[in-house]
């Protein structure tokens, strides 16, 4: 297959533990059985409220965090199996873009060091050639050569992401993983940085897994968007289908918030009763019953199963 990544069943649980010999008691289920492929150059929208083990999955993905079960395949191989060595091979390949890249980035070091340093780290440059890379790196990313010896606290939020980006990618990356890169930033920058990564994408060959909580940052980057609650995928489908036919209740929510831009259309707005459960004890059956406006008693008996129902359009909902 020509897929990036190919994930299966992937779960991830955190033990929770208690008592005076801290046995564990509990465990977290934060990811709880996820599949999904990545084409090469594709953008995946992972989509979801906070809590919903989107950010586990992007860091069980890069095997920054131990997985509980499943397989992760990059570019056919499987990653959990490589030795410590191989995956270091592999990991200038595969980076990640942070929320915040502020809380990454030593306030002490100039910018142009910051981003250089992984050349370095991984034998990739000389110290002579660090800096040209840094500034062709610093104009893919729409900075300017004067930034590149300024400190953090001089750059304003859109351009510290600039900055994140552009450590993420000095090292010639095939695959990002995008954590909610612009939820901190004013909407009219949300844009520009959107753009950045559409613009990269075009010009690098890049394939992203762009993980954010809001449909409306995903719907204009994204190819293929995949909706998770409570650690479980419920609906995943190619961007303009979601969009056109939302088939699971809680897609249906999400999207209901999203603004159109025809003042005359006017979509129905859903609003969600109560938070979203604890994945320690999540809900019997269809975890999302408790929050669903037409659960039925057999929601609360046995869980959906998760299938396809249209070409490339997979739902998990008993109603469907
Ligand atoms: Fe709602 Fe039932 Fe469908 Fe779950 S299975 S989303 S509770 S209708
Ligand atoms: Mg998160």
């Amino acid at each position: 297959s020509d897929a990036m990544l190919e994930v299966k069943d992937l779960k991830k649980y955190y033990p929770i533990t208690g008592g005076l010999f801290g046995r564990t008691v509990a465990h977290v289920k934060a990811v709880d059985g996820i599949s999904l492929s990545i084409a090469k150059g594709e953008t995946f929208g992972l989509v979801g409220e906070s809590g919903s083990g989107k950010s586990t999955v992007g860091r069980t993905i890069l095997r920054l965090t131990d997985k509980t079960a499943g397989e992760v395949r990059f570019k056919g191989k499987d990653l959990y199996s490589l030795s410590k060595q191989d995956l270091r091979q592999i990991r200038p390949e595969m980076q990640l873009v942070f929320q915040d890249p502020y809380g990454s980035l030593n306030p002490r070091m100039r910018i142009g060091d910051a981003i250089g340093e992984a050349l370095l780290d991984h034998g990739r440059a000389s110290r002579a050639e660090v800096r040209d890379k840094v500034l062709e790196t610093l104009a893919l990313c729409g900075l300017s050569s004067s930034h590149i010896d300024r400190y953090p606290h001089e750059f304003s939020g859109g351009q510290r992401q600039r900055v994140g980006i552009a450590r993420a990618i000095i090292l010639n990356p095939e695959f990002l993983v995008a954590d909610e890169p612009v939820s901190a930033l004013d909407v009219s920058i949300q844009a520009q940085i959107i753009n950045l990564f559409s613009d990269l994408r075009d010009r690098q060959g890049l394939t992203y897994l762009f993980i954010s909580h809001d449909l409306s940052v995903v719907e204009h980057l994204c190819s293929t968007i995949g909706v998770m609650y409570l650690g479980s995928m419920v609906e995943m489908a190619p961007r303009d289908e979601l969009f056109a036919q939302p088939l699971h209740p809680y897609t249906r929510a999400l999207l209901s918030a999203v603004p159109i831009p025809d003042p005359t259309l006017k979509r129905e707005r859903i609003v969600l009763r109560g938070d979203i459960p604890s994945p320690v004890d999540p809900p019997s059956g269809c975890k999302f019953h408790t929050r669903c406006p037409v659960a039925t008693d057999a929601c609360r008996e046995s869980a959906p199963e998760f299938r396809e129902v249209g070409s490339g359009h997979f739902v998990a909902c008993h109603l469907v």
